[in-house]
């Protein structure tokens, strides 16, 4: 679904991202983990279109992001276009951004309405069952201020997967939550991933990407250094940087 070449994003001349490659196919899940300033956010972004890119090339479904191929050679997507491309993907971030002014229902099917034409009595019931799937039925017309933390952050979920996204991408989706709220939103990302979807979930809950992911990948100084499976990534790290990053335990 996503393939990133030699990814190089650069900020005020300090690489973020130094080369970075990824595939990601279709169903699977991805764990991003690296210590803070590795680069994970500016990976994920980069690929939801939110940052410039300074060299390389994203693909979501072979087709090349942020750019068209023109005969003159490529040139910058026009605004539209760019936006059309970001409707193929949902992120859910570290804060939830809901709109504080509107119902958790609104929220979750506002998108699907205006963005992908769904019909208000379609979006409605669709928004209903996916705010039932994360156990927040009795919610529906509430307020986001009238919630805890970690059921915001189940709407924010819901609301990315009610526009049927080709890639959910997550940026430490738990890392704002109090410790006893975080469980229950792993728990729906974890629903979400065994329901065949394809995911990138950046996180520093390693119990969590042990249990969920199909690939962890490693990041330090932006560049990706450890790909593989779970098992593997946690039982045999190869790199001295990614041994020194898990704790001894594991
Ligand atoms: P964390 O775990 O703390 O979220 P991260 O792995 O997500 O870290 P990034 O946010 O991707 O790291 O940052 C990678 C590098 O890019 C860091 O050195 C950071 O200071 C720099 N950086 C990120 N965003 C910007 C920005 N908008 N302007 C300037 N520098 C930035
Ligand atoms: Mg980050």
């Amino acid at each position: 679904v996503i393939e990133v070449q030699n990814l190089r994003k650069v900020y005020g001349g300090v690489p973020a991202l130094d080369g970075v490659d990824l595939q990601v196919r279709p169903g699977e899940v991805v764990a991003v983990l690296g210590p803070s300033g590795s680069g994970k956010s500016t990976l994920v972004r980069c690929i939801d279109q939110l940052e410039e890119i300074d060299g390389g090339a994203v693909f979501l479904d072979g087709e090349l992001l942020g750019y068209e191929q023109t005969p003159g050679g490529l040139r910058p997507l026009s605004e539209r276009g760019r936006r059309d491309q970001r409707r193929l993907m949902s992120m859910v971030f570290q804060q939830f951004n809901l709109f504080p002014h509107w119902t958790v229902l609104r929220n979750v099917m506002e998108a699907p309405v205006q963005v992908h034409g769904l019909s208000r009595d379609q979006a409605r019931q669709k928004a209903v069952q996916l705010l039932e799937r994360v156990g927040l039925a009795e919610k529906v017309l509430a307020y986001p201020r009238h919630l805890s933390g970690g059921q915001q952050q189940r709407v924010a979920i819901a609301r990315a997967v009610a526009v049927d996204p080709r890639v959910l991408l997550f940026d430490e989706p738990t890392s704002a939550l109090d410790p006893e709220l975080i469980g229950e939103v792993l728990q729906t990302i974890k629903d979400l991933a065994a329901g065949n979807r394809t995911m990138i979930v950046v996180t520093h809950e390693l119990e969590f990407a042990r249990e969920v992911a199909d690939r962890c990948v490693f990041m330090a100084d932006g560049r990706l250094i450890e790909d593989r499976p779970p098992e593997e990534f946690f039982t045999d790290p190869r790199s001295e940087r990614l041994q020194a990053f898990l704790p001894r335990s594991h």
